[in-house]
């Protein structure tokens, strides 16, 4: 049996390889027009950090990690989000005392062990952005807006994005209590793991898998109350998104699966995703950083599925088609072969795209893969043109063809390729 890559990854090669540089370049772009400095943390984390900082009780530490120790017995994890991670470098680096307010963005992949399926996989990509060190609703209000501007710039259209705010972590123990007085009465009609929800993290019924909990849980609607405070940070949250033109749905009651969040959260849905229609989400997070041994640093951030943003994106990718660039050098005599590597080598040193066959075969099939290779120059270099010391060179977009004397092509074709 042939081997196959693991249900849920994917090679990325081909065509696809176009669309994803230019969805990695719009992401760096997007980022930078906000100020936002890359980071590349590890792939393989220690355990730890993700049971800390995602929740115990989150669908992604309770089913979803790839966990395993290591032959030292070191329990590893490769990474299921990325904040945790920016968060833990930051700590590390002590990025918080260098700066009040570090804007960080990141890209690459993730690992969650769920079912592949349309818009779900095992290992997938995601983009992301963290502001940390500010609790400033303006803060909330720009990630919201980059996030925005980030999707749109990769060509995804009809965007809607929910808000909402679950309250300060104080605020949240009392929707806490309140929910679970709403689902006491009803516990025997809860699945077993909403059950044992109750008593650990009740907002978690929020997004359980079965209906029948979820329609308890939202029964009597939004069940996070909001202190004086949070109303007020959420008001200019809102404010500041006013001011900056962007639309946005606060009507709609929504979960989020990550123990972290609290006051601003969001999502953002794109049409032709289907089921999966979620294509970014993020929120504040206030406490995290102390979680993780830090200091009280505020933050802010979201996540965007870079797949999603394909998919989304689909016909409206606007990547160029490849335009022609570079020679060909089509070698027709075996014995010149290495005074053709000579010569595509200096091109090269002269940063030059050059490529050649290295078969000999036919001045056909060699103009046939010249075209293939999309390159705009063709360079015949055989017997007859080393005895009359001269070359024919071809101009595949113009269809032109000049003659020039054998010391000189390469410098000439240097000249024209870089102009
Ligand atoms: P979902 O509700 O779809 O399971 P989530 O709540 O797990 O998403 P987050 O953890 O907030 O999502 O991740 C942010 C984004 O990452 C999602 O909106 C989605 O675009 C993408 N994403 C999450 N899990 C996957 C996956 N298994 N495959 C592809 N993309 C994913
Ligand atoms: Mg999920």
């Amino acid at each position: 049996m042939t081997l196959q890559a693991l249900r849920g990854t994917t090679d990325i090669y081909g065509e696809a390889i176009a669309d994803w540089t230019h969805i990695e370049q719009s992401v760096r772009a997007s980022a930078r027009l906000y100020g936002y400095d890359e980071i590349r943390t590890p792939i393989l984390e220690d355990s730890a950090l993700f049971l800390r900082s995602i929740g115990e009780t989150s669908d992604i530490v309770q089913k979803e990690m790839f966990r395993f120790e290591d032959r030292g017995g070191h329990d590893m994890v490769l990474r299921p989000e990325g904040t945790a991670a920016v968060v833990r470098a930051l700590l590390q680096h002590k990025m918080h005392k260098q700066q009040a307010l570090n804007r960080l963005f990141y890209m690459g992949p993730m690992f969650r062990a769920e079912r592949p399926q349309a818009g779900r996989y095992r290992q997938f990509h995601q983009c992301g952005v963290e502001a940390l060190g500010s609790e400033h609703p303006a803060v909330d209000a720009e990630v919201i807006t980059l996030c925005y501007q980030l999707l749109k710039n990769c060509g995804v259209q009809d965007l809607r994005i929910n808000i909402t705010s679950m309250g300060t972590r104080q605020d949240q123990q009392a929707s806490a209590e309140a929910l679970k007085a709403r689902l006491q009465p009803h516990i025997d009609q809860l699945c077993a793991e909403c059950q044992a929800r109750l008593a650990k993290n009740v907002f978690r019924s929020l997004d359980c898998k079965k209906e029948q909990c979820r329609t308890l849980a939202w029964e009597g609607g939004w069940p996070f109350l909001l202190s004086t405070e949070s109303q007020e940070h959420y008001d200019a949250v809102r404010r500041a998104l006013d001011a900056a033109q962007i639309e946005y749905n606060d009507q709609e009651a929504f979960a989020r699966g990550l123990d972290y969040y609290t006051r601003t959260v969001f999502e953002v849905q794109a049409s032709g995703l289907g089921a999966q229609n979620v294509v970014a989400a993020g929120g504040r997070y206030d406490h995290l950083v102390e979680d993780l041994g830090g200091p009280a640093v505020s933050a802010v951030g979201f996540a965007a599925g870079m797949e999603r943003i394909l998919i989304a994106a689909g016909e409206h990718l606007t990547t160029e088609p490849q335009q022609r660039h570079g020679v060909f050098l089509a070698v027709t005599h075996a014995e010149l072969l290495e005074q053709g590597i000579r010569y595509v080598q200096q091109l090269r040193e002269q940063g030059v795209h050059a490529m050649m066959d290295f078969n000999v075969r036919s001045l056909k099939a060699q103009f046939r893969e010249a075209d293939r290779l999309r390159m705009q120059y063709v360079v015949v270099f055989g017997e007859r043109e080393l005895s009359e010391k001269r070359i024919a060179l071809k101009d595949l977009d113009q269809g032109t063809q000049e003659q020039i004397h054998l010391n000189e092509w390469v410098a000439h074709i240097t000249q024209l390729a870089k102009n």
